[in-house]
C-alpha cells in the first residue's frame, strides 16, 4: 500500500476522551472513529488489524476440529423467554420491536440460538461431539462504556458452544478450548493467563477467564506468580487426545490464579509470599461447562445408544476480538505509539522514502516495494511529500514493528536502514539483504 492512497487520518492532537492508552493510540492512529457511546466505525488500519486477529481466531479453532457458521445479530425474544433468559438477562440486553410487534433482541451470546439449531438437527449420539462457533457482533447496553473497543456497547466476538453426550465428554471439550485458546493468544503475542472465574448470567460451575496483565485491566487478580512463566509454544498436540489436553489443563490452572470474584485469602496465603501477586487484567475470553442447563430448558435430547434419551451436556465458549485490539496495545507500546506484534500488525514493514522526489531514492523505494510484495508481504510505503519527522511521527505511531528507510547518503554506499520498533535498533544492509530478512522475520506468520 502506498501511504499516498490510503486512508489513514492520524490525528495531530491528543484526543481529550481517552482515558487509557489503548484508547488513544487507536484514535491517533485513524484506526476507529467513535459512532456514539461505545460503538465504533473501524477504519482501513484499524479494521487490517480486527481481520488479522479474526483470522488467527478462525485458524486456531480449525486446528481444534470446531466449525465455523454464521448466526444473525438479531434474534426474537421467543427463545429467550423458553430459557428463561427474557428477564433474568436485565438492562444490558438491547430489546427492539419490530412493525408487528413482536419482540426482538440484538444478541448478547447465543445459547439459546445454537441450542435451537442443535435441537432441530440432531437426534443422535452419533452425531456427537460437536462444537459449533461464530464470531458475530454482540450487543450488550453495558451502564458505563469506556476505554474505546474495549467494553464496548457493540463489540466482536467468538462464541462457540459445544455438544456432548457425557459431562466426560463435555470436560475434554473444556480442556481442548483452553488448549485452542492458550495457542490463540501466543500466536498474538499476547500473555493471557487462564484464572478461575465466576460464571455471571452463563450459568454453571466450571469456568476460566484469561486475562492479559494491565495496569488498566478492570478486572482485580490474584496470582501465583510462577504462572506467568508458563508458555505453551510450539508444541504439538492432538485435540482428539483427552489426556493430553487435560495435562495442559492441569499444568496451566493448577497454581493459584483467581479474579477477585473466586478469590480466596486462605489459599493464596500459602503461596510464598514473594510469589504472592495482586494484579490488574483485562478479561480477553472465558470458557464454561454448565451441563444441561440450556438442553434441559429447551429439549435438546439425543438418543444415547441404550434406548433411552438424554439431554446433551454443553459448554460455551467466547473470545473478545475487538476487545483484543485494545488489550494487545496496553501489552506492546511505548511513549511514541503502538509496537504491534509481527503476528497482527497491520502491515507487516514500513518503507520511509527521506526524500521524496529525489530519482535515486524513489527508484529504490519502488524497487524494494515490489520485491516484498513479491515475497508474499505487505508493505506499507511512506511515499508521501512530507518532511521525515512527520513521517517517522506517523510510522512510529501506526506501530509497524519493522521499518525500511531510503536516504540519498545510505544509497550512495548501496545500503538501506532496517529499524526494529520494539528495540529501535537499527542495521544498514543492501536493499536484497533487508527484503531477506523481513522474509525470514515472518515466515513463522504467512
Ligand atoms: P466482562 O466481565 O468484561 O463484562 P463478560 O464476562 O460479560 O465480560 P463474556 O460473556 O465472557 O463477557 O464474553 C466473552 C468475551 O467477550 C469476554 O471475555 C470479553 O473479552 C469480551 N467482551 C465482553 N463484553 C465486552 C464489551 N462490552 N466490549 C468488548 N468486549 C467484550
Ligand atoms: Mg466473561
Amino acid at each position: 500500500m502506498r501511504l499516498s492512497r490510503y486512508f489513514l487520518p492520524v490525528l495531530k492532537e491528543t484526543p481529550r476522551e481517552a482515558q487509557v492508552v489503548s484508547h488513544r493510540y487507536m484514535l491517533q492512529a485513524g484506526m476507529i472513529k467513535q459512532a456514539s457511546a461505545g460503538i465504533y466505525s473501524w477504519l482501513p488500519l484499524g479494521y487490517k488489524v480486527l481481520k488479522k486477529i479474526e483470522n488467527i481466531v478462525h485458524e486456531e479453532q480449525a486446528r481444534a476440529g470446531h466449525h465455523a457458521m454464521l448466526m444473525p445479530t438479531l434474534q426474537s425474544a421467543d427463545l429467550w423467554r423458553e430459557s428463561g433468559r427474557y428477564d433474568a438477562y436485565g438492562d444490558e440486553m438491547l430489546r427492539i420491536t419490530d412493525r408487528g410487534g413482536r419482540d426482538m433482541l440484538y444478541t448478547p451470546t447465543a445459547e439459546e440460538l445454537i441450542t435451537d439449531i442443535f435441537r432441530a438437527n440432531v437426534t443422535s449420539y452419533k452425531d456427537l461431539p460437536l462444537t459449533l462457533y461464530q464470531i458475530q457482533w454482540k450487543f450488550r447496553d453495558e451502564v458505563r462504556p469506556r476505554f474505546g473497543v474495549m467494553r464496548g456497547r457493540e463489540f466482536y466476538m467468538k462464541d462457540g458452544y459445544n455438544f456432548d453426550l457425557t459431562k466426560e465428554d463435555a470436560l475434554h471439550a473444556y480442556n481442548r478450548h483452553l488448549v485452542s485458546y492458550l495457542r490463540t493468544y501466543e500466536r498474538m503475542g499476547l500473555k493471557a493467563i487462564p484464572m478461575r472465574a465466576d460464571s455471571g448470567p452463563i450459568g454453571g460451575d466450571d469456568t476460566h477467564e484469561f486475562l492479559v496483565l494491565a495496569d488498566t485491566g478492570e478486572s482485580e487478580v490474584f496470582y501465583d506468580s510462577a504462572v506467568t512463566d508458563l508458555t505453551f509454544g510450539d508444541r504439538e498436540i492432538d485435540y482428539t487426545d483427552k489426556a493430553a489436553c487435560a495435562a495442559v489443563m492441569e499444568e496451566f490452572t493448577t497454581k493459584y490464579a483467581r479474579t477477585d470474584e473466586t478469590h480466596d485469602e486462605t489459599l493464596f496465603a500459602q503461596i510464598p509470599e514473594e510469589r504472592r501477586k495482586t494484579a490488574r487484567g483485562i478479561e480477553v475470553g472465558q470458557i464454561f461447562y454448565f451441563g444441561t442447563k440450556y438442553s434441559d430448558a429447551l429439549g435438546a435430547l439425543v438418543d444415547d445408544g441404550a434406548g433411552g434419551k438424554q439431554a446433551v451436556h454443553m459448554g460455551s465458549h467466547g473470545i473478545g476480538v475487538s476487545r483484543l485490539l485494545g488489550a494487545i496495545i496496553e501489552a506492546s507500546h511505548d511513549d511514541k505509539g503502538i509496537i504491534w506484534p509481527e503476528g497482527v500488525t497491520p502491515f507487516h514493514v514500513g518503507i520511509l522514502n527521506m526524500r521524496s522526489g529525489d530519482a535515486a531514492c524513489d527508484a529504490a523505494c519502488e524497487d524494494l516495494y515490489a520485491q516484498l510484495t513479491q515475497a508474499g508481504l505487505e508493505p506499507l510505503y511512506d511515499d508521501r511529500d512530507e518532511r521525515a519527522g512527520a513521517k517517522f511521527g506517523t510510522m512510529d505511531m501506526i506501530g509497524l514493528p519493522w521499518r525500511i528507510t531510503v536516504g540519498p547518503r545510505g544509497l550512495k554506499n548501496g545500503v538501506v536502514e532496517v529499524t526494529s520498533r520494539r528495540t529501535g535498533q537499527s542495521t544498514e544492509m543492501p536493499a536484497a539483504a533487508a527484503v531477506a530478512q523481513m522474509k525470514t522475520h515472518y515466515a513463522p506468520h504467512l
